[in-house]
């Protein structure tokens, strides 16, 4: 077997976001108090994809002057992974790309290693620490870090010790389908799901996954696709995970172009950001390269960030 090329792009070591020469100096990652749950918010890096691909019918004109656009046409995103503490719950909300793509992929998306473990390692927790994983779906880009590409070659569990919470319904599209599209998109869901099947809870619908802590169905990027959200001692977060994927997918038309059902996602994205602006709820965004996450305002019918959580050097400007 080949030796996996060196990372490159943005994931350099020399990337001066999240890491500062030996992973072990990693910084420590920015927290968020929501009654008895500390979140804090993990990155498994910085990517790339095609901007086209993230904004759907919104012409490049509009979404460039937020999201610049490299030579092939990519946009600079992040990989927020919500770690949710309480005591021994430990709740890892997404897993990221991982480490699993190939020498090819890592060129196309511009991802290396993956950083979720080393962000872990930086809150002086282990892999071994995490209790629960809340997987929005199963997309290569939120389900890739639920396991490690060995040394010795194929795949282990990345939290050996985790029960996996993902929809019957996604998995159920995710292995079964025939359809062209949608086989592209799941491709990588065996290699994913093969090591940790032991552990995958099929859910039927919205569950509490501990007191606290929900998944509830939104439907709209897949049908399947499920937000996570914390309620404790009168604070509300959301992680709503690819239906306001960005700070620009707060507009109601902006949606990925991914989406299969892009009506649903606007009415679930619309009553989401409602009561988030009605009750000063914390929202994070899965892929803005500068706001984990954020409070949102009504500014005269525009909804606008209030205060924020910004991605280490990744800030400026908004
Ligand atoms: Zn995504």
């Amino acid at each position: 077997m080949l030796a996996p090329r060196p990372a490159r792009g943005n994931n350099r070591r020399e990337e001066p976001a999240f890491i500062f020469g030996a992973k072990q100096q990693m910084e420590a990652p920015a927290k968020l108090q929501i009654g008895e749950f500390t979140i804090a918010f993990l990155s498994d890096g910085i990517w790339r994809n095609d901007g086209g691909c993230m904004f759907g019918v919104v012409p490049r004109e509009l979404w460039q002057r937020e999201h610049p656009a490299d030579d092939q046409n990519r946009i600079r995103l992040n990989l927020t992974c919500p770690l949710i503490i309480r005591g021994r719950d430990v709740i890892v909300v997404d897993t990221g790309i991982g480490n699993r793509l190939s020498a090819v992929e890592r060129r196309i998306f511009d991802h290396g290693e993956g950083w979720l473990i080393d962000g872990l390692q930086a809150l002086g927790m282990e892999p071994g620490d995490v209790t629960h994983v809340i997987l929005s779906h199963l997309h290569f880009d939120h389900c890739g870090g639920i396991v490690r590409r060995r040394a010795a070659g194929g795949f282990a569990p990345a939290f050996p010790h985790a029960r996996i919470f993902v929809q019957r319904d996604e998995l159920d599209l995710a292995r079964g389908t025939r359809n062209e599209r949608l086989r592209a998109a799941y491709r990588h869901v065996e290699e994913c799901l093969q090591p940790v099947s032991g552990s995958i809870e099929a859910m039927a619908g919205d569950a509490e996954i501990v007191p606290g802590v929900s998944a509830i169905v939104s439907g709209g990027h897949t049908e399947g696709h499920q937000v996570t959200i914390v309620h404790s001692g009168g604070a509300s977060f959301v992680h709503l995970a690819d239906i306001v994927p960005t700070r620009s997918h707060m507009r109601g038309p902006w949606n990925q172009a991914y989406d299969l059902d892009a009506i649903r996602t606007m009415d679930s994205k619309a009553g989401y950001l409602a009561r988030a602006v009605a009750e000063r709820w914390w929202i994070s965004f899965a892929h803005d390269e500068r706001v984990f996450a954020a409070q949102i305002e009504n500014d005269r019918g525009r909804l606008v960030l209030g205060a924020r959580i910004g991605v280490p050097g990744g800030l400026d400007g908004v």
